[in-house]
């Protein structure tokens, strides 16, 4: 008879499930834990930057999930797709019915590219790409390679939260570094067209990336959110904020990169873990314990919960030990109380590609005050840490973080 209740079932096998589920097992070899993951594939998706400039190989940035495994969980192959808390129990889209004593849920952020009218139909075609999906990933450097410098190049960040909030960017500088390079790089040729308000929340590095932009002559639109791609036309429609106004705004293209708005999986948003009446539907955590408030049997961790850290790998990396240690002083207690538990101060980090062999480690807090790794200053572009993205990076992630070590 297969398994159906767990001690300790896992909602998510990607970067935050993998790694919290090998640090457990690690941990706790005897744990009854199972992971429910569709996806016979895992993906570095860091990389897909990299990809989009050229500058790494796609198929170095996929595995297959069942090499990542941790040895001792039950792979259940299947959609989370309804959550009920209060009955300790997860139903999958097959109608097969999992309990739990703890559940960590870790699906990731899901791209909402039906926000954007036409993406669905363009995206991948005319000169219309991005870096957000393994598919069209390299179709991006192909755009890069192939801009004649007659048209613009757009690139945009949605009004939401988005994982790596600096990826917009960083590709936006690949690109212009590529333009520059080739000699075709002029005023008004380069734009970016943002649907937040700043370049970027940490004073230190937004200072920097703002001289990058002077470098590159790109023209910063805020408060400009991207909602329709015209494919046919190359045209992009904004809807641009000021004041209590919103005005439509069209804008000619030879190339644009759209990044797209995003979200909690719909599956999170309509249960009882969301927060309450949150359009965008996050898991509600406390940011400190990332512990569910209302169900504490429930923990969340990564690109789905509500915190308000930079949705990065990287912060996993600091989440992983935090939840792995008020996680099994519950189980070993046989409690939801916990005393003195671990806290998570909001760590994220950003490594700010910003031309080919430059980048900034951008790396703060709750706060926004920089938390720096290296005993150098971090505000500066420097060639060894666009090695440490491009070289070291991977193979830390593929050979140490998704077994569960590194964390911390
Ligand atoms: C272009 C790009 C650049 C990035 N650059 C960086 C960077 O430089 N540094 C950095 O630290 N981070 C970066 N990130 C962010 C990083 O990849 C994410 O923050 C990280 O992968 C989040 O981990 P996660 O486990 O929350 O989600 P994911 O790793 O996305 O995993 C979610 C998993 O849940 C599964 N799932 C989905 N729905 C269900 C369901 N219904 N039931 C069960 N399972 C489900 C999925 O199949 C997937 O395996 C980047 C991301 C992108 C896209």
């Amino acid at each position: 008879m297969p398994r159906t209740h767990y001690q300790v079932l896992v909602i998510g096998g990607g970067n935050a499930g993998l790694s919290v589920a090998a640090h457990l097992l690690r941990r706790k070899p005897s744990l009854v834990l199972g992971i429910i993951e569709p996806s016979d594939k895992h993906y570095y998706q860091p990389a897909w930057t990299l990809v989009g400039g050229g500058a790494y190989d796609i198929n170095k940035t996929v595995q297959p999930e069942a090499k990542y495994m941790p040895k001792g969980a039950d792979w259940i192959k299947d959609y989370a797709e309804e959550i009920l808390p209060d009955q300790n129990t997860v139903v999958t889209r097959s109608g097969d019915r999992y309990t739990y004593d703890y559940l960590v849920v870790c699906p990731g952020i899901q791209l909402d590219w039906h926000k954007i009218k036409g993406a669905d139909r363009w995206l991948g075609t005319n000169g219309i790409t991005s870096v957000y999906t393994f598919k069209t990933a390299p179709y991006t450097h192909q755009c890069i390679t192939s801009f004649t410098g007659k048209g613009k190049a757009l690139f945009t960040a949605p009004n939401t939260p988005i994982k790596c909030g600096g990826a917009p960017q960083k590709i936006m500088y690949l690109a212009s570094d590529n333009f520059r390079r080739r000699g075709i790089l002029r005023p008004d040729m380069v734009h970016f067209y943002s649907g937040g308000s700043i370049i970027f929340s940490v004073q230190k590095y937004a200072e920097t990336l703002l001289k990058v932009c002077n470098r590159y002559q790109i023209g910063l639109h805020f408060l400009h959110n991207c909602v329709e791609v015209d494919g046919d036309n190359k045209v992009a429609y904004f809807e641009a904020k000021q004041g209590d106004t919103v005005e439509r705004v069209a804008v000619e293209f030879e190339m644009i990169h759209l990044t797209p708005p995003q979200s909690a999986p719909d599956f999170i948003k309509r249960s009882p873990l969301a927060v309450p009446n949150d359009p965008l539907g996050w898991m509600e955590v406390d940011k400190h314990t990332l512990q569910h408030p209302r169900y504490p049997n429930v923990f969340g961790i990564g690109d789905v919960t509500n915190t308000p850290n930079a949705k990065t790998g990287a912060a996993i990396r600091k989440q992983n030990p935090v939840l792995v240690e008020n996680l099994l002083y519950c189980i070993e207690h046989k409690t939801t109380t916990i005393p003195q538990p671990k806290t998570y101060n909001g760590y994220g980090s950003c490594p700010l590609i910003t031309g080919y062999g430059k980048l900034m480690l951008a790396e703060f807090d709750y706060n926004n005050q920089p938390q720096e790794t290296f005993p150098f200053d971090q505000g500066k572009e420097r060639f060894s840490m666009w090695l440490l993205k491009k070289e070291v990076l991977p193979r830390l992630y593929w050979h140490a973080i998704l077994h569960g070590r590194m964390q911390g």
